[in-house]
């Protein structure tokens, strides 16, 4: 048996943040780990811009909802739902990414979750655990599965490395550089041709 593991942002839908910050014009929302390492700051600081602009988590989705998932991604996960059972392992949070995934179909997804008070403010957020994508690999390992995994960025190679097989999609050129142990491809068509190969059973287009 064989579990497709994906990547959310960057592989199916945009980079929420960016995209929230892009329609909102909220310039110091783009700031992203490469800005601010560490993660907590950076989410603080989101946060905190967050209720500067008095946004509430249903203004917040209210945006997301018009976003949509990147082009070929929904027919991508369909095909890729026909042939293997697909998990996506996200390092979003479940009420930002809810939008783009009634779009998706409601794929099986695992990711963080965002604390709201009663009024509906975004308060705080709860990270799920330490390296989640990979614990998510060793654990489906653990029943037996093979996993095939994609993702595009550096929290998602613990998690191809951890796979039967890793595969970048739409990675940048110092992600491809730096873990060449990965095939790297940038299209929908190729990715399809990349799961085919790195299944056991005899699949086709
Ligand atoms: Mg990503």
């Amino acid at each position: 048996m064989e579990i497709a593991c994906l990547d959310l942002e960057g592989v199916l839908v945009p980079e929420i943040w960016i995209a929230f910050a892009e329609k909102t014009g909220i310039e110091s929302l783009k700031a992203t780990t490469r800005d601010i390492p560490d993660y907590d700051v950076l989410m603080k600081q989101r946060l905190r811009i967050l209720d500067e602009h008095g946004l509430k988590l249903s203004d917040i989705q209210e945006v997301i909802a018009t976003l949509k998932p990147l082009d070929g991604a929904v027919e991508f996960v369909n095909w890729l739902r026909e042939r293997f059972q697909v998990v996506i392992l996200s390092d979003t949070f479940y009420e930002f990414s809810q939008p783009l995934m009634r779009q998706l179909g409601f794929p099986t997804l695992l990711c963080h979750r965002l604390i709201t008070d009663d009024g509906g403010r975004v308060t705080g957020y709860q990270l799920r655990q330490k390296d989640p994508k990979r614990q998510s690999v060793l654990a489906f390992k653990s029943l037996y599965y093979r996993v095939i995994a994609a993702g595009d960025s550096y929290n998602d190679t613990t998690m191809l490395g951890e796979a039967d097989a890793g595969i970048l999609f739409h990675a940048p050129d110092n992600v491809i550089r730096e873990f060449p142990q990965f095939p790297a491809v940038h299209s929908f068509a190729e990715l399809k041709q990349e799961f085919i190969k790195a299944s056991n059973r005899p699949l086709s287009l």
